[in-house]
């Protein structure tokens, strides 16, 4: 059985420090003190031509209480052994945006909290990392992708921006796994339906992405993938996070790209209102996540490159605000749904590190734009000290 935990702003802070006192007890990390800034030692010897950047969300909304409180930590073993001592860890991630999914993952990509309706069909307004990239470093379309869970997400790699001319092409391409599963000829929809649930808040529409036939040929050349290989292969897996990082693994096996975002979202299945479901996915987020980092380690046009990111697109509520209803949604915008931690690890990055200080979700993107010498001057978070280039 669950435990029920009565958690306030005071309390989070008094469970965050205990996590810390827990996980530097356990050996893995370093203190928090003495950090010092990556500065020069580490970036320069590093051209950008040949740095590579993947961001994760673990995605979907996850409570402290359930991940990096100590109660949560039995859900993320393989974060704990496998990834933190390789990363920094920052354990006080704020979101103050809207918590809504497709928007707060907008708002990361942009550096801006976006403010759009989270179910509408629009692009972001503030440039993304993706065209501030391509632009600046005169990168070609195959450099910069996103693969993300819902058809909803279509429009999150290129903004309307007056600054990019509205659109002018300089976005990331956007992989819709399941838009490529439904484009199927012979799809046994029954062996694959746990693969095609598109969005866990039934009370709202999606729109329906456009994923054209040039676009599907241009995915299945690019990444020398059949659908029928690619639909023979879904069959096996368990979840549509499961296939999403099954084809970020091709992608960086056959395109290579200098900028990878994955959008994992099985945990919103919270939404359901199923603890365990909720419980499962976490810990297959966990999982998965460690995946991405050894296939980074595995592939020599990433090992040694390439700065990995892993951070929750925001939490999901306490069990006591009358507002919500627990864990199920992220209504209330109380603070157990808006804080949250990042992982940061790759060339540059302190090992086994505890970065106590606080930051917020929107300094992620100019932080990326540092790491390629970038600039990002429509966002308004601020680059994170350590990647100050
Ligand atoms: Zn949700």
């Amino acid at each position: 059985m669950r435990k029920l935990h009565s958690l306030g702003p005071r309390d989070l802070s008094i469970n965050r420090r205990e996590f810390l006192r827990q996980v530097a007890g356990m050996g893995l990390l370093n203190a928090a003190k003495g950090f010092s800034p990556i500065g020069a030692q580490t970036f320069p010897k590093l051209s950008v031509s040949r740095r590579k950047a993947v961001v994760v969300t673990f995605g979907g909304g996850a409570r402290d209480q359930e991940t990096f409180a100590p109660e949560g930590q039995e859900n993320i073993p393989h974060l704990l052994s496998e990834v933190l001592p390789e990363a920094s860890f920052y354990s006080r991630v704020v979101n103050r945006g809207i918590l809504g999914h497709y928007v707060a993952t907008a708002s990361l990509v942009t550096g801006v909290y976006e403010r759009f309706d989270n179910f509408a069909d629009v692009a972001p307004e503030h440039p993304t990392i993706f065209e501030y990239f391509r632009r600046q470093l005169r990168r070609p379309p195959e450099d910069a992708w996103v693969i993300a869970p819902s058809n909803g997400f279509n429009r999150i790699g290129q903004s309307s921006h007056p600054s990019f001319r509205g659109g002018s092409g300089y976005g990331a391409d956007v992989i819709l796994p399941k838009r490529m599963l439904e484009a199927v000829p012979s799809l046994h929809t029954d062996k694959l339906r746990h693969l095609l649930q598109d969005n866990y808040e039934n009370a709202f529409e999606v729109p329906q992405a456009q994923f054209g036939d040039a676009r599907l040929s241009r995915i299945e050349t690019l990444l020398k993938l059949s659908l029928s290989d690619f639909a023979a292969h879904a069959s096996t897996l368990e979840s549509p996070d499961e296939l999403s990082v099954y084809l970020a693994k091709r992608l960086m096996r056959e395109v290579s790209p200098s900028l990878i975002w994955i959008t994992l979202h099985d945990m919103d299945v919270a939404h359901a209102g199923a603890f365990s479901l909720y419980i499962d996915a976490i810990r297959r987020t966990d999982r998965l996540c460690a995946e991405i980092w050894k296939a980074i380690e595995a592939e020599p046009e990433y090992k040694d490159k390439t700065n990995l990111f892993i951070i929750p697109d925001f939490g999901r509520d306490s069990d006591t605000d009358p507002g919500g209803n627990g864990f199920q949604h992220h209504r209330t915008g109380d603070p157990m749904s808006r804080s949250t931690w990042m992982i940061a690890m790759g060339p540059g990055v302190h090992r086994g590190t505890i970065v106590d200080r606080p930051v917020e979700s929107i300094d992620l993107a100019p932080t990326i734009a540092s790491i390629f010498s970038c600039k990002a001057p429509f966002a308004t978070g601020k680059t994170i000290q350590e990647f100050v280039a």
